[in-house]
């Protein structure tokens, strides 16, 4: 089956080679393109047939909300990123062969929990999961991210956030 991909900005900004009419992505992602050159690419893309905007349900992005809630990452997806998201997912359920193309970091994550191939254009992709904790900088003992204070409770010293690998 001929793979879907579907386009972050960052995959038009970082120069994916649109070669496909499978091309897929949603508006929303318009207001990250830019930069001149990359946005002539987007819209030759549209142009040309080659790349087609997407409308997706709500339910769609709802199911994102749930996949991701519990990794921290909910809150670093802006709206278009959740709803590309959304799109890959939406793809896959439909029976494409999708692949996501995106060099965002958080949207891989992402991609990686809810099980979505991805691919990025500059970067390889992320083989681990990663997680938010709260972490002390004297005694480093790690908190959750609720973890309501500025300051650690056994030490006083000052927390800072902290990507940490978790296992799948
Ligand atoms: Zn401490």
């Amino acid at each position: 089956m001929e793979v879907c991909y579907v386009l972050d900005a960052s995959a038009f900004i970082n120069g994916f080679p649109i070669n496909t009419s499978n091309n897929f992505t949603v508006s929303e992602i318009t207001a990250e393109i830019k930069d001149f050159n990359s946005r002539l690419k987007f819209d030759m893309a549209i142009e040309e047939n080659k790349l087609i905007i997407e409308d997706v349900p709500c339910e769609y992005m709802d199911h994102v909300d749930e996949c991701i809630a519990q990794s921290g990452d909910v809150l670093r997806l802006s709206i278009p990123d959740k709803k590309l998201i959304a799109l890959a997912y939406m793809l896959f359920k439909k029976g494409k062969n999708v692949k996501v193309i995106s060099d965002d970091y958080t949207i891989q994550n992402s991609l990686k929990i809810m099980n979505i191939p991805f691919s990025g254009v500059v970067t390889e992709g992320i083989n681990e999961i990663y997680n938010w904790k709260k972490v002390c900088q004297g005694c480093k003992h790690e908190f959750d991210m609720d973890y309501p204070y500025d300051d650690c409770e056994i030490c006083g010293s000052k927390i800072f956030k902290k990507r940490i690998k978790v296992k799948r």
